[in-house]
Parts: C-alpha cells; sequence; structure tokens
C-alpha cells in the first residue's frame, strides 16, 4: 500500500532534483505539490488570514511615531520601514549577456537591502515580533492603552520597565542585527546567540550598540537551540524563534500590500496579461515565506513564487520536496550547509513555512557561491548598486526560468506563454546589504575572480 500514498508519488516525482542537488549541480526545480489557489485558500486562512496580516500592519503604523522619533532615517517615510521598487533594465540586459538566456518582461529589485534600521529583510519580520512583544508587556502591565501614542515607548519610563525583560534569538547574522537594534532600542536586555556562519562586521555592529552576542562554533541549528533553552530558564525573557515563528512570518506578510500600493503609484499592473513572477533568496524560510505567503494572498495564481538557495543548502526546497518540513537537514542528503551566503546558511527549514507554502510554492532554484559574486559585480557595474552575496542569489530566478527543464514545464503548464510573459514584472527580492562596511564590499568586489 506504501507505493500509492501522496508522499511516495512525491518523492518519486523529486527524486531527479534530490539526485541533482547531492551532485552539487544548480537545480530548477517545479514544486510538485503546487495547487491553485482556490484550493488551498481556506485551510491557509485558518492559520493566517487576512485579518492577521491587516492586524499586523496596523500595529507597524500604531508604532510609526516610536520609529520615527527613535531612527530619524525612517522620517522619509513617516515611520514606517519599507524600501523602494526600482526597474533594474541595465542588469536585465547584462544578464542576458551574460548568461545568454531570455528574460522577458519588466524586471525589477525590491530592495528591502535597503531597510531602515537593520538594512536586510529582518527589519520587516524581526522587528516586527520584538515590537508586537513590547506592546503585549507594556499592555499587560497597564504601561499603555490602545489609545495612546505609541511615542510613549521613547519615554525614560518606558525603557526602564522594558529593560527588566529580555529578549533573545539565535541567529547567522542580520535577524540578530533587526532584533538586536530594536530590542536595545526599546530598552530590553537582548542576547543574540550567533552561528558560526555569521559575519565577523555583524557581531561587531552588535556589540557596538550594548548588545550581548554570544558566538558558536556550530550552525545556526545550534545557536537556536542554546538560544532557546537560555531564555526558557528565564521567565521574563523571550525567544524569538526563527524556526516556527507566526509573529515573524506577519511582519514578513505585511510586504505584499504595500508592493502593491507601490504597484499602482508606478504604474505596474497584475492581470492575467500581466503575471508577477517574484524570486526570493531562502535561510529557514521565514522571509521568502511570509513576504510570497502575502503575495498569494493578494494576487492567488497571479503571482509566481520562486525560493532560491544555495547549492551546499537547499534546505527549504528539501523540507518541502520531500515533506519532512523541519526534520529535513541538507547533511542528511549529502551537502555541507556551509555557504558563502550567511543568511542562507540554515540546515533545517522552518516547520511552520515549509507546512503554509507546500502548495503554494510554486519551485526553486540553487545557485553556486562564486556566481554570487559575478551577480554582485554585475549588478554594481550596470545598476551602480551593491547588496549583499546572500542577496545576490535571487538572480539566478530570472537567468534560469526558462532554461532548466522543470521550470520551463511550470511555465508552459501554467499559461505563461511567450507571449504573456513579455507583459510580466519579474521581481528580484533584494535581502539585504545596505549595511555592509565598506572595506568589505571593497573584497566582496574581488572575491573569486
Ligand atoms: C535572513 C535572510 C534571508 C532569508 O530569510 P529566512 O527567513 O532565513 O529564509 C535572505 N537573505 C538575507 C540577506 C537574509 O539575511
Amino acid at each position: 500500500m506504501a507505493n500509492g500514498t501522496y508522499k511516495n508519488i512525491l518523492e518519486e516525482r523529486n527524486a531527479q532534483m534530490i539526485e541533482q542537488m547531492r551532485d552539487k549541480q544548480e537545480v530548477g526545480w517545479s514544486n510538485p505539490a503546487y495547487l491553485p489557489f482556490d484550493f488551498v485558500n481556506g485551510v491557509c486562512e485558518l492559520v493566517v488570514s487576512d485579518a492577521d496580516i491587516e492586524d499586523a500592519k496596523k500595529r507597524l503604523e500604531r508604532f510609526a511615531p516610536f520609529i520615527m522619533k527613535e531612527f530619524p532615517e525612517t522620517r522619509e517615510t513617516g515611520g514606517l520601514i519599507e524600501s523602494p521598487l526600482v526597474e533594474i533594465d541595465k542588469m536585465q540586459e547584462g544578464l542576458k549577456k551574460e548568461y545568454t538566456c531570455e528574460i522577458p518582461g519588466r524586471l525589477f529589485l525590491k530592495k528591502d537591502s535597503h531597510l531602515a534600521i537593520a538594512g536586510s529583510v529582518k527589519a520587516r519580520g524581526g522587528i516586527y515580533e520584538v515590537l508586537k512583544h513590547a506592546e503585549d508587556l507594556a499592555l499587560k502591565n497597564g504601561m499603555l492603552k490602545e489609545q495612546d501614542s505609541y511615542e510613549v515607548f521613547a519615554d525614560e519610563k518606558m525603557k526602564e520597565f522594558l529593560s527588566g525583560y529580555t529578549v533573545q534569538v539565535g541567529s547567522t547574522g542580520n535577524l540578530g542585527m533587526s532584533i538586536g537594534i530594536m530590542s536595545a532600542a526599546l530598552g530590553f536586555h537582548v542576547i543574540v546567540h550567533m552561528s558560526a556562519d555569521a559575519k565577523q562586521w555583524k557581531k561587531d555592529l552588535l556589540r557596538s550598540k550594548g548588545v550581548e552576542v554570544i558566538e558558536y562554533e556550530q550552525d545556526y541549528s545550534r545557536a537556536v537551540e542554546e538560544g532557546r533553552k537560555n531564555s526558557d530558564a528565564d521567565p521574563k525573557s523571550y525567544f524569538v524563534d526563527d524556526e516556527k515563528s507566526v509573529n515573524l512570518f506577519l511582519g514578513y506578510a505585511v510586504a505584499a500590500g504595500r508592493l502593491k500600493k507601490q504597484f499602482e503609484e508606478q504604474g505596474v499592473v497584475v492581470d492575467e496579461e500581466h503575471p508577477l513572477i517574484v524570486y526570493i533568496p531562502a535561510g529557514v524560510g521565514g522571509a521568502p515565506g511570509g513576504v510570497s505567503y502575502g503575495l498569494k494572498r493578494l494576487y492567488g495564481d497571479l503571482v509566481h513564487c520562486f525560493f532560491v538557495e544555495p547549492v551546499e543548502c537547499p534546505s527549504v526546497m528539501l523540507g518541502i520536496a520531500t515533506q519532512k518540513f523541519e526534520h529535513a537537514n541538507v547533511r542528511d542528503y549529502g551537502m555541507t550547509g556551509k555557504t558563502e551566503a550567511d543568511g542562507l546558511a540554515c540546515a533545517s527549514p522552518s516547520s511552520f513555512v515549509t507546512r503554509i507554502m507546500t502548495n503554494l510554492l510554486s519551485g526553486g532554484f540553487t545557485v553556486n557561491d562564486s556566481k554570487l559574486y559575478d551577480f554582485l559585480r554585475l549588478l554594481y557595474k550596470t545598476e551602480e548598486e551593491q547588496i549583499e552575496p546572500s542577496s545576490c542569489a535571487t538572480f539566478i530566478g530570472p537567468v534560469r526560468l526558462l532554461e532548466e527543464e522543470e521550470t520551463k514545464a511550470y511555465c508552459k503548464k501554467h499559461a505563461l506563454t511567450e507571449k504573456i510573459l513579455k507583459n510580466a514584472t519579474q521581481i528580484v527580492w533584494a535581502t539585504g546589504g545596505r549595511l555592509v562596511p565598506d572595506e568589505i564590499r571593497k573584497e566582496y568586489l574581488e572575491k573569486y575572480l
């Protein structure tokens, strides 16, 4: 009986992809579990509804006056942490030439690489979760009433109150930066547990902001495990759990509605004749999962979401493909989990995201580390823009979409014909980079040459 189960059918269809992954080849994968949005909407809604996302959006708006006061860099956006959407036609031409490929439609860069405060996509989820926790504590302890202006969070009295509480997180770098910086600004005692992959400059920057950084010689899962244990032992400590947090996910999901507004402002149409294709680098899956989920809720079948991961660390794709979810570990499939893309170095994926995205993710790509730097240089050369290596993984998406057997077949199956694709909007999601120090930027431009 075992042979006919859904799981076995999936396993069979994914076998070839997993073999290629074992061989450390770059893969293009179309998710065999992908379903039309209407099929999954009902169940998804029970887990994370539009109202939940709206609630998160409103919470961020309530905190805007505090954020604006504490971080003047957000004044321009009225205390909202949002990034520009820019067309990168010169990069598009550059990619087409360099990789002799077709990239139909218009190619845009969503610059979460330049988000205020944390300089990465983590400024969405990470900061949201810390704000929510601060709000919960303040409400519960009579320090805040819902109708108060949230500027009160800038008051010394509030900071003193929050200094009695601890926030902890395990991170490969950027999550720690967003949680660390915002928690410190709110007055929390904050401890960031950093995996071996974390770059030195990120640890230095955090320490300079008064954040306690604990370093591990092991990988991300271990940093999370230790952080969780440490936090559980202290009743006044709160652990931001990247491997299963719904609050992080909600913070990321708010991006979708904001993007829709940018489309309207910039005259970008999304409809049956003008599909939307989005590529986002995945680590544990939270950021790409939340953003994609938000987009699916708004655009349904009109949006096609692809995750991108390093050749040595495709944990989210494996978690979904094998339906082993958080139990999938890249090392069980012959990969090392080691990559220059520090933000993507998670050997096992999020339990929550791999489940909720199982039927919503269109597919994914893996990319070699050396290519990250080629993309980094090409972007710099064509658009005078520099983002961090993890972030550059995203460019493999538009380059390979019509070159890989599986994703080409996906396009065919979903009426993404040549004619329709000409009208497509393709978005490469840049997930980090603004805070990279100058001397490291220079190093990146020369790496793997
Ligand atoms: C964290 C991160 C990602 C991926 O986010 P996950 O939630 O771990 O999947 C991608 N790029 C950068 C630069 C990151 O810091």
